[in-house]
Order: structure tokens, then C-alpha cells, then sequence
């Protein structure tokens, strides 16, 4: 029997775990994280009808993500920095073609479909040569594919190229609100059912509803990936970074500084990477990447739904190919052009979440 190892349990390696039990072929996950509920998931996704969806249809998930998932959250707002709304989205009804849901429900709907001990938890890989796993808790196993879904900073990927992953130039600072109807709910009014982007050209401040109640907001910058660090301050120190962010926003409207101000909880910071463009490798026989391991981009609404459909086709392609080397060459033929085409269009453009476009869109 053809030993396939996935690494990650993120939506990519979930995904092809799933289609691949689909058509009866026995798949293990080795995942960092020591157990399901390990950490929050984060925030919210859209998935669209033309990739994230064909690949759940794929899964046979299609339908239990349309129970849980949120047209609602489809609604989109732009603001101006006085908190006044530009345009304006309102999903009709019926409209499906981008519902949201929170990471961490996609990620139990996936983890449920599962055969029990599919996934090892607590093995983070550290290195692999396409035939040897090597995990940071001393185990070492032994494979007949790698499948590097592991995410922006994978550890596969140095088994077929040496590209890694450079500082956008773009920070995200992420701040929750919880039971924002009840305790925020001047900052509820200001989303909506969905998300809500604010910009003036240097900075600018994205809000998401998540479900439950909770609100998520990234307070985007150009800044050094240590800013933090050069200004002085640690990640837990809230209110040193508070006040430097409340001089970067001087001149917006209290309604929206709220938005830095009344957060839940630390601020938790998020550099954003992004891999040089175009990301190819040559066909290595017994390894192969997915997901942001394959194609890290800019976050610009396509990371979950690419990392859905890579590992749709590569399942496919393992289901329906000769051999791995076989299957594995078809699904780059595929994968390979597609990501280098999209990845060309994005390249840079971490940019556009800073300008006053109506087109500027995080999720
Ligand atoms: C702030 C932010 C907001 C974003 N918002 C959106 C959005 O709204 N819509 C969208 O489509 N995309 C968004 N993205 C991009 C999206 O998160 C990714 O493209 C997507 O999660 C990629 O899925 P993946 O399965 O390839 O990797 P990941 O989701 O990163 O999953 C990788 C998995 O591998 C595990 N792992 C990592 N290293 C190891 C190791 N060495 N050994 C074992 N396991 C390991 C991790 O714990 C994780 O479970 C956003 C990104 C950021 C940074």
C-alpha cells in the first residue's frame, strides 16, 4: 500500500485528507498543534462558488457547509475615516456565491468527515527529504509521498526549492471583540452582518463579523516587520502599542479609533509574507506542496479557496493517476500555472489594502 503523508491540518491538507478517504485511499495528517482545540482558529473566510465550493463538493461537504456557513456575511461596506459609508453590498437573497464561515468551524466540519486517527497531532516537521519525516518530538517516519500543506513557512518545501517567503512590507495587527452586541455595540453597528473597510492611502482598518458574537479587526500599516520591536515595545505591552497607534490614526474619527481602543485582549501581530513570483519547482517524485506552502500570497480574498482547490485536484489526480509520480506531475501541471498566474496578479498588491478603492478587500 502507497504511504501518503499529508503535513498540516489546515483547510489544504484537511481537504485532500478528506477526498482521498472519499475514494478509499488511506491518508495520514501530521499537524503541529497538539490537539484540535489547541488555539483559536482566527478568523473568517469566504469560499466561493467557483473554487472554494468545487472543492467541498468534492469532500461531499458542500451541503453541511451551506448549513453552517454565512450569506449574510457577504454584506460589505465602505467607509470613509469618519465612519460614513461610501458604497455599500447587501447580499440578496439567495446569493451564494461567497458565504462566510469562521476558521474554526471549517476546520471541525473537515476534522469530523475524517476517519478517526487520521491525524497525528503534536508532530511538527522539521525536515524531510521526500522519503524520511523527521518531527520535532525525535519520531521519524517513513513515506512514500510528502504532501506539504503546511502553510507560509513550511518545512516540505526546502525538499523541492529555495524560495522563501518575503516581508510584504504590509503589517496586519489583528484586535478581537467579544459579545460585541451586548458590550460593543457602536462597533457592531459599524459592520453590519459582514465586513467593513475603512482607508486614507498609508493606513487603513478592516472589520469582520465572526459568528458567535465576536468581531475581528486588522489594523493594517506599512510598517517594519519588527516595528513593534523598533518602537520599543513587546507583543503583550497593549497599551505602549495602543498609544503608537492612536499617533499613526490621529487624524480619523473617534468612531473608528474605538476600533483600536476597545479591543478584548491583546493585539496579536501579523507580518505579511508573501513567496517571490513566479513560485515553480522541478517535478521531485515523492514530494509536493499545496496550499500557501505552494503559492504564499498577498491576503486579498483567494489563500483558503487556492489551498481548497489544490488539494481538490491533487486528491483527484492521486485517485485517478497510475502511479504517484504520475499523479503528482498532472495536479503541477494544473496547479503550477494556475497559482504563478494569480500570484503575478497580486504580486504587490498587499498594497491596495491601503488605498480609498472601492475595490480593496481583505477577506
Ligand atoms: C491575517 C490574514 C487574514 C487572511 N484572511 C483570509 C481570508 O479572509 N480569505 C482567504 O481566502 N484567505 C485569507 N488568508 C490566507 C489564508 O489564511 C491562507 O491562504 C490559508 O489558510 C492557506 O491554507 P493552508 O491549508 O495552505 O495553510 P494553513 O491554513 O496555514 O495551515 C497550515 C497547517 O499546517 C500546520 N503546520 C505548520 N507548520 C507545520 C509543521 N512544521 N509540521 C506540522 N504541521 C505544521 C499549521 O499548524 C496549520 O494547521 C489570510 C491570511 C492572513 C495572514
Amino acid at each position: 500500500m502507497t504511504r501518503i503523508s499529508i503535513i498540516g491540518a489546515g483547510p489544504g491538507g484537511l481537504t485532500c485528507a478528506r477526498i482521498l478517504q472519499r475514494h478509499g485511499i488511506t491518508v495520514t495528517v501530521y499537524e503541529r498543534d497538539p490537539g484540535r482545540d489547541a488555539r483559536n482558529q482566527g478568523g473568517s473566510l469566504d469560499l466561493h462558488a467557483d473554487d472554494g465550493q468545487i472543492a467541498l463538493r468534492e469532500a461531499g461537504l458542500l451541503d453541511a457547509f451551506h448549513a453552517v456557513a454565512r450569506p449574510e456575511g457577504q454584506e460589505m461596506r465602505q467607509l470613509d475615516i469618519n465612519g460614513e459609508i461610501r458604497t455599500h453590498h447587501i447580499p440578496a437573497a439567495g446569493e451564494l456565491f461567497k458565504p462566510e464561515i469562521d476558521r474554526g468551524t471549517l476546520r471541525d466540519l473537515l476534522l469530523d468527515s475524517l476517519t478517526p486517527g487520521t491525524v497525528r497531532w503534536g508532530h511538527a516537521l522539521t525536515a524531510t527529504d521526500g522519503r524520511t519525516l523527521r518531527f520535532e518530538n525525535g519520531s521519524t517516519v517513513e513515506t512514500d509521498l510528502v504532501i506539504g500543506a503546511d502553510g507560509a513557512h513550511s518545512r516540505v518545501r526546502p525538499a523541492v526549492s529555495p524560495a522563501v517567503p518575503q516581508y510584504t512590507g504590509i503589517s496586519f495587527l489583528e484586535a478581537r471583540f467579544d459579545d460585541v452586541d451586548n458590550r460593543h455595540p457602536e462597533i457592531a453597528g459599524l459592520v453590519g452582518q459582514g465586513s467593513a473597510h475603512a482607508a486614507d492611502g498609508d493606513r487603513a482598518l478592516f472589520i469582520q463579523r465572526n459568528s458567535g458574537g465576536h468581531i475581528r479587526v486588522y489594523i493594517i500599516r506599512r510598517a517594519a516587520a519588527d516595528w513593534i520591536a523598533a518602537a520599543g515595545l513587546t507583543p503583550g505591552d497593549t497599551t505602549g502599542i495602543r498609544a503608537h497607534l492612536l499617533d499613526e490614526f490621529a487624524g480619523w474619527n473617534p468612531r473608528l479609533r474605538q476600533l483600536i481602543t476597545d479591543n478584548d485582549g491583546r493585539y496579536a501581530d501579523r507580518p505579511i509574507y508573501a513567496l517571490p513570483v513566479p513560485h515553480t519547482w522541478a517535478h521531485h517524485p515523492t514530494v509536493t506542496l499545496l496550499g500557501d506552502a505552494a503559492h504564499l500570497m498577498p491576503p486579498l480574498g483567494v489563500g483558503v479557496n487556492m489551498a481548497m482547490l489544490d488539494a481538490s485536484d491533487l486528491a483527484l489526480a492521486l485517485a485517478g493517476g497510475d502511479t504517484v509520480g504520475t499523479a503528482v506531475q498532472a495536479y503541477e501541471r494544473i496547479m503550477l500555472p494556475r497559482s504563478a498566474d494569480l500570484a503575478t496578479m497580486l504580486d504587490g498588491r498587499a498594497e491596495d489594502l491601503l488605498t480609498t478603492d472601492d475595490h480593496a478587500n481583505a477577506s
